[in-house]
């Protein structure tokens, strides 16, 4: 059996940061990955896009900074129209949100989302504050690979999942591979996104919305449900010489038979031209599990031509284009969640770091509770300062030699539709790493045991943000290296 000192399972945001993190600091990684894909839903599910926030300045700047020296592979958006600002006298109302490259913005210009107002009235705000950052997938999952070969402590099998996980004495002794082969390793990151490592481990797990007696979450409902995050199966549009509307299968309906009308789409520009169609949702969370992933995946993919079709014929913009990409994983936003040492919630989100004590806070967030499809209707949605993600939440109490690093990490469910984006992720999969190290360089039999201090300060020494207001130093850092 090859034996590792990590094995990270899963290579989306999560097990990408992890990974290349262990590996830059010397560490013998195996990185498993059950689809022919690196970057998870970032790539295989079209979600090309890193939103607008504070963290997001240790690996994937690193990852921005190789994509910008090849050309149209990434680019920074504006925001240009939204539904919401639009004056229906003036014409064709645009259908969601139009986010546009910009040349004019650094990535600096990326990196703060909170302080928003509560409504849309204050375009201004949105239209100067945020950033976000499209890329290219095929060449984002090519640069991944790059970087982590260019490492020499990767080894990295593509379809490969991880089928099997044997535990004794609260450790994980092995996986066994859906290629058969045993492996095993002296640390493990489940970084799958549904925790299948964790799952399979015998570690604690919520899914849906937790009932407000559990946590006191303002936001959450009286009683639990199944309610989860809408999925979105995401879709690219090209322009085309022969303008019209694309002809819809004789067996799709022209009208929305799934809601009461057609959902919102939020489109933005790729940055050769193209337009990604992310329609908020295609389906809701719970319909995808009672359905299966093969059949949502297959409804899905007719809701999207019905979608494309409404498009076209509400905005006649959208006639100069034609669908050239479906793609070809379902982006699903919320799944189970590890119930850690530390369940971070609403509480956390709305105190802020000058609220929080927590002495373990490893990465930053500013993402508002942003549950699509799911909502309550109770609480703030925009959060006015930064909040801290303390490490805890990547422990489960049940091992001693595993971390979780992906959306799946112990967060309450309103938490978790606040901290789950893409960059957020691979920062929490550089920190596993970081511990990681520490734990093998210092012979630490738990990955609990890590000095918080210690910690906190090799990723501060790796440029991830971990304060606010934002350090002159990082500041600077990220000016330089933006040229
Ligand atoms: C439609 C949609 C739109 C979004 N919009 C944005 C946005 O605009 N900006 C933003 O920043 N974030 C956005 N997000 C959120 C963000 O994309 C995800 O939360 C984030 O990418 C999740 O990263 P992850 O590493 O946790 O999981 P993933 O990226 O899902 O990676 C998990 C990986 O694990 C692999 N895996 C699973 N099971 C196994 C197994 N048994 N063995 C081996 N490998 C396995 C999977 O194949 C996958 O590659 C969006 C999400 C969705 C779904």
């Amino acid at each position: 059996m090859n034996h590792y000192d990590l094995i990270v399972v899963g290579a989306g945001s999560g097990g990408f940061g992890a990974a290349l993190a262990a590996a830059r600091l010397g560490i013998k990684v195996l990185l498993v990955e059950k689809s022919d894909w690196l970057g998870g839903n970032a790539t295989r599910c079209g979600v090309n896009v890193w939103e607008t926030g504070v963290g997001g300045t240790g690996i994937p700047f690193d990852l921005y900074k190789r994509l910008k020296k090849i050309p149209h592979a990434v680019g920074i958006y504006s925001i240009n129209r939204h539904i919401c600002w639009a004056d229906p006298a003036a014409g064709p109302v645009f259908p969601g949100g139009e986010l546009l490259i910009d040349p004019t913005k650094h990535y600096l210009d990326t990196l703060r989302q909170f302080g928003a107002p509560e409504d849309y009235g204050e375009r201004v705000f949105r239209q100067t504050h945020w950033h976000g950052v499209p890329f290219e997938p095929e060449i984002y999952a090519a640069e991944m690979e790059a970087m982590l070969a260019e490492t020499g402590c990767c080894t990295v099998w593509k379809d490969t999942g991880c089928a099997k996980v044997a535990v004794g004495d609260r450790r994980i002794r092995s996986l066994t591979l859906s290629s058969g082969h045993s492996v095993s390793a002296d640390f493990y990151i489940d970084a799958t996104a549904d925790i299948v490592v964790a799952q399979r481990a015998g570690c604690a797990t919520s899914l849906g919305q937790e009932p407000r007696s559990l946590h006191q979450e303002p936001s959450a409902p009286l009683e639990p449900n199944d309610r989860l995050n809408g999925s979105t199966l995401i879709y690219r549009v090209t322009r085309t010489d022969h303008p019209g509307i694309e002809p819809l299968p004789a067996d799709i309906p022209a009208t929305c038979w799934w809601a009461s009308e057609f959902p919102v789409a939020s489109c933005t520009q790729y940055p050769n031209g193209d337009f990604n169609i992310n329609s908020l949702p295609t389906m809701q969370g719970r319909e995808v599990i009672a359905l299966g992933y093969l059949k949502a995946y297959a409804e899905c993919a007719r809701r999207i031509r019905a979608h494309w079709h409404h498009l076209q014929s509400v905005f006649p913009e959208f006639q100069s284009f034609r669908m050239s990409w479906i793609a070809p994983g379902l982006g699903v936003r919320e799944g189970p969640r590890l119930q850690g040492r530390y369940i971070l919630t609403e509480h956390d989100l709305d105190a802020g770091l000058s609220g929080q004590t927590h002495d373990d806070i490893i990465t930053i967030a500013d993402h508002c509770k942003d549950t699509h499809g799911a909502d309550t209707g109770r609480g703030a949605r925009n959060l006015q300062q930064p909040y801290g993600v303390p490490f805890r939440c990547l422990l489960p109490a049940e091992i001693d030699n595993l971390a979780v690093a992906c959306r799946g990490a112990s967060f309450s469910s309103i938490a978790a539709s606040s901290c789950r984006l893409s960059r957020t992720m691979m920062q929490l999969g550089q920190v596993a790493s970081t511990a990681v190290a520490l734990a093998h360089d210092g012979h630490l039999h738990s990955l609990a045991e890590v000095p918080s201090a210690e910690l906190r300060s090799r990723l501060a020494a790796q440029h991830v943000e971990l304060t606010w207001p934002r350090p002159p130093e990082l500041v600077a850092h990220l000016q330089a290296e933006d040229d």
